[in-house]
């Protein structure tokens, strides 16, 4: 296929709206409709759409009988560069025509938190996964503008217990009080209200607060033995809505998932430690990880490592990772694409690595001052505004545009974005694709043929994919069905039969029947279900 240029250039200039994102995802399925289908994973929780593309070249087959690769982004609702990555991914891939859309298809969700992607979006608020506050909780503050200036940003208020000052330094931070500091010191709350506030200083700031990436079946465990795990797997709509599209594609084989937390190429373990997988597989994972971190330059971190603080592991329950690799054999990876103390030249490493408050606000100043030599930039902060609050009186409102301190600058999400998608093709090359060869019918006697063809693995992976695949049972070994057509007689002992699981490039199987019958040309047709190598239907005839 040659490139197309009709497909308009991804802009990123600023976070999408849904709207945006709807027109974005509409523009790419209209411009190619021999590529490219919109259709909906089902709806939010407020009743928008979240968006799916299935990317595939439709003359070459159907994208249930290729193998398939997913890619979702913005689970998490202020993580809003992952809607970006996952459609650039689709722009390229549409833009490139590669020949990779002959043999795969790609499913690309880019926003799967639609409801709380567009409070961020329009409003800069704290939210992880769900908006929904229904059954709210008293004397426990949540957000929401007070200002009138369609933001929520941060209040502070000078008050006697405060914990934090101004930092004499940059008079843009608050910095943590200390015993010997001088005030006056703030306290430091979300914008927001605080609902049936009985007028006392215990101010709550949890509400009920979700995180859908603890929400997956694998180890899920209750609060608070998992903070945000919700009430049971899958009990968020979202969520749901994908791992029902996840179990009822067979022919799965990658999964790649954008957040935006200290950069990072994320793969499993989520709990315990790498001697708890298979150990080929734990070479396989560790191999692909490093190469999108060579495409994208972010480190490579199993999950349980990510965020370690002195050699101590975190494990996260009822996360993504554990459940693909577990629960469906696959190779699985999320790519934190940054935050702004990334683009500031901060490691990971090094904000992992800073401990104390005061390494913090270190890292803070380093921050500000990147920022304040930068060029072109989007606002990070807003001065403090006196405001009258309802409740607490007279408040200052501003602080740090939490949409635009969570991710890398725009400048390097798209160098990023380029990385990313050159590793999606990596990785989805590697895909196992089962085909028939040498079909052959030969006349053994009057009316009487021999029909024999060769199935083959000929891809890089082997059908189950991980070794962990190989015993589980969504991971679907290749079946054969031999269908004798009108008036034909099948005379072997056996028609249908199970190959079991191929293994990669070279393993191949030789199947041989005899068929009898005078009425047609037409033989049999054979369906061969290749579950991660995909399906081939083929009608074999008699040369007459
Ligand atoms: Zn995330």
């Amino acid at each position: 296929m040659s490139k197309n240029t009709k497909i308009p250039e991804l802009s990123f200039h600023a976070f999408f709206t849904y709207q945006e994102v709807t027109d974005c995802v509409n523009s790419l399925a209209s411009a190619c409709p021999e590529l490219c289908k919109l259709s909906s994973l089902g709806k939010s929780r407020e009743g928008r759409d979240i968006h799916l593309l299935t990317i595939t070249n439709n003359k070459t087959g159907l994208p249930e009988d290729k193998s398939a690769y997913l890619i979702h982004g913005n689970i998490h609702a202020g993580e809003l560069s992952g809607t970006h990555a996952a459609l650039y991914t689709a722009q390229r891939l549409l833009s490139d025509r590669i020949n990779l859309l002959n043999d795969i298809v790609f499913y690309i969700v880019p926003r799967l938190n639609p409801d709380g992607a567009e409070f961020v979006v329009t409003t800069s608020g704290p939210v992880r996964s769900r908006t929904d506050r229904s059954n709210p909780i008293p004397n426990t503050l949540y957000p929401g503008d007070m200002n009138d200036d369609d933001l929520i940003l941060s209040m502070r208020q000078e008050h006697p217990e405060g914990s934090f000052l101004i930092d004499p330094q940059d008079s843009r931070l608050l910095i943590r009080r200390k015993v010997d500091s001088k005030g006056p010191f703030y306290r430091v709350l979300p914008e927001g209200e605080i609902y049936q506030w009985d007028g006392t200083d215990k101010i709550s700031m949890d509400g009920r607060s979700f995180d859908w990436n603890r929400n997956w079946s694998y180890d899920w465990r209750p609060e608070p033995e998992q903070h945000g795990a919700g009430d049971f797997p899958f009990s968020e709509t979202e969520m749901r809505h994908m791992a029902e599209f996840i179990h009822s594609k067979s022919n799965l084989f990658g999964v790649l998932g954008y957040h935006t937390g200290p950069a990072a190429v994320l793969r499993p373990p989520s709990t315990g430690s790498d001697s708890d997988l298979n150990e080929a597989d734990v070479k396989e994972m560790e191999d692909l990880a490093r190469i999108g971190s060579e495409h994208t330059g972010l480190p490579v971190f199993p999950v349980v490592k990510y965020h370690n603080k002195r050699g101590r592991d975190i494990n996260l329950r009822g996360h993504f990772h554990n459940f693909g690799y577990h629960h469906l054999g696959l190779f699985v990876f999320e790519f934190e694409l940054g935050v702004l103390m990334n683009s500031a030249g901060i490691s990971t490493e090094q904000q992992f690595e800073a401990e104390t408050s005061e390494d913090r606000e270190e890292q803070m100043r380093q921050l500000m001052k990147w920022w304040d030599a930068q060029e072109e930039k989007v606002p990070i902060y807003m001065p403090w505004k006196i405001c009258q609050h309802p409740q607490l009186g007279e408040v200052e409102i501003g602080g740090f545009l939490r949409k635009h301190t969570a991710g890398p600058t725009l400048t390097d999400l798209k160098r990023i974005s380029e990385g990313t998608y050159k590793f999606t093709l990596e990785h989805a090359s590697k895909h196992p694709h089962i085909i028939m060869e040498d079909a052959k019918v030969d006349t053994v006697g009057e009316n009487i043929y021999r029909i024999r063809v060769r199935i083959a693995n000929r891809g890089e992976y082997p059908t189950h994919i991980s070794s962990k695949g190989r015993n589980l049972r969504r991971l679907r070994p290749v079946r054969v069905e031999f269908h004798p057509c009108e008036g034909i007689k099948l005379l072997s002992s056996q028609g249908h039969c199970n190959l079991g699981h191929l293994g990669g490039i070279t393993h191949s199987n030789m199947l041989e029947w005899f068929v009898s019958g005078s009425e047609s040309d037409k033989l049999c047709e054979i369906k061969i279900f290749g579950g991660t190598g995909g399906n081939i239907r083929k009608v074999l005839k008699a040369e007459k």
